[in-house]
């Protein structure tokens, strides 16, 4: 596992979660890309492969069964699979994708490295080991599709291993992880989406990273900031990170206004700003598709409108905020971030009994959470309220951007590549500040 704050001056190897105890799976099963590449480990006894092709493991009564070759194993803990040739891999299913989002479905994926198999207080964790670099060229072409520009790729790669190697949000080290395999950290689908290019921008890259002050830039990153970049404070802990500023994302000598105010807020997201390195101009979102990762819900990024029912958010907010809530009467943007993303969300509702209530949010992302059970695309929005009465019958939300919009703009970085902006010209706009770097051979 990586060591937190520590720069390591060899490729180090980490653990990545692929089923997690709150996936709750009782069943998994294991193909293994040949016979006799790996050597098994089950408990204390260790065994070649030589003899099964495909295992399913099943969780009962608190312990692993399995059977290989007619011999049935019980009660066993751990089950741990280890490559004895190069480019051994072993195809798993199911997996969960999108654990927390409304697109959530379940795919299976190919995982070179380590595979261990074993239980968290009953539940089933399977966690994949491997070195970071192999990691990363698995995570550049998941993340992003496989027919992006080398130059994105890269930066994109830089990025996903600065950001595992300031290894600042340590999400899952209770379990002995130092990430999972979904958006919750970065998207790893294994060897799936691996082509020659994602190969080709790892290597180009190898032991690269962005430093600022002598420490690695916890270099956060997000689909779409909608045309001005986020600041971290805004959206994590209230101490400003000194590269991530609130920028316009466009070439030099661009300027956005003041989009902390409504009404320069309100115009900003009417408009669609074609200079913005992600704006639907410089990367035509109907091209958009051949870049983006596979498993990505299609729609509009940069500027787009979503519709709810009265009844819908109401639903929502009961069931996210536990409030008892009978329908909403208001829906207020207070305050705003520098991208236009809010600071502050009042909602005035009435309640079962007819009483009228009001309640702030705070931040982005518990807005998203709130204004839409689908957890909506980015908090930068203008809201219309829809029917006649004091009740309105439907929100109309406009929005700009997807995601939380701090540090690297994935759309705008390819829109920059598409223009023949080079990796370090990518990495210096979204980092400003920060020195592009070599840490291991
Ligand atoms: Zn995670
Ligand atoms: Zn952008």
């Amino acid at each position: 596992m990586l060591k937190p704050g520590v720069i390591p001056n060899e490729e180090p190897q980490i653990r990545v979660g692929i089923v997690l105890p709150s996936d709750d799976q009782t069943k998994v099963t294991t193909f293994l890309s040949d016979m006799c590449d790996y050597e098994l480990a089950v408990d204390t006894l260790t065994f070649s492969t030589c003899e099964v092709a495909s295992i399913l493991f099943i969780v009962e009564d608190n312990a692993i069964s399995f059977q290989i070759d007619g011999k049935k194993y019980e009660k066993v803990n751990k089950v741990v699979f280890r490559p004895v040739v190069e480019d051994a891999y072993i195809t798993l299913d199911p997996v969960i994708s999108g654990r927390e989002f409304h697109w959530r479905k379940y795919i299976s994926v190919k995982l070179p490295g380590t595979l261990e198999i074993s239980l968290i207080e009953g539940k089933l964790l399977v966690v994949n080991e491997l070195p970071l670099e192999t990691y990363l060229t698995c995570v550049a072409t998941s993340e992003m599709g496989a027919a992006c520009p080398p130059a994105l790729i890269e930066a994109q790669t830089v990025v996903a291993r600065a950001w595992m190697l300031a290894n600042v949000e340590q999400k899952h080290t209770d379990i002995g992880l130092d990430v999972c395999n979904d958006d919750c950290c970065q998207r790893y689908q294994g060897l799936n989406n691996v082509t020659e290019n994602s190969k080709a921008g790892t290597a180009a890259t190898r032991g690269m990273v962005i430093l600022h002050s002598g420490k690695i830039c916890d270099a956060r990153y997000s689909k779409s900031c909608g045309g001005k970049m986020e600041v971290f404070e805004n959206l994590w802990e209230n101490t400003p990170l000194p590269y991530m500023q609130a920028l316009p994302d466009m070439p030099e000598g661009n300027e956005v206004p003041d989009l902390k105010i409504e009404e320069n807020a309100q115009k900003w997201i009417l408009s669609n700003p074609k200079e913005a390195f992600c704006s639907s101009t410089t990367v035509p979102e109907n091209e958009l598709k051949q870049y983006i990762g596979a498993c990505d819900d299609e729609g509009e990024y940069f500027r787009w409108t979503v519709e709810i029912s009265n009844d819908e958010l109401s639903a929502n907010l009961r069931d996210k905020l536990k409030l008892d809530v009978k329908e909403v009467l208001d829906l207020q943007t207070r305050q705003r971030a520098e991208s236009a993303r809010l600071l502050k969300l009042g909602i005035i509702y009435r309640d079962f009994d007819d009483k009228e209530h009001e309640i702030e949010i705070d931040k982005d992302y518990n807005a998203r959470l709130v204004l839409h059970p689908k957890f909506l695309f980015s908090s930068a929005v203008i809201i219309d309220k829809v029917g006649t009465g004091d009740v309105p019958k439907r929100f109309i939300y406009h929005g700009a951007g997807w995601g939380h919009g701090a540090g690297l703009c994935q759309i705008g970085a390819l829109g920059m590549s598409l223009k023949g902006y080079s990796t370090e010209e990518i990495l210096a706009h979204y980092y400003p500040g920060s020195k592009y770097k070599k840490i291991y051979k």
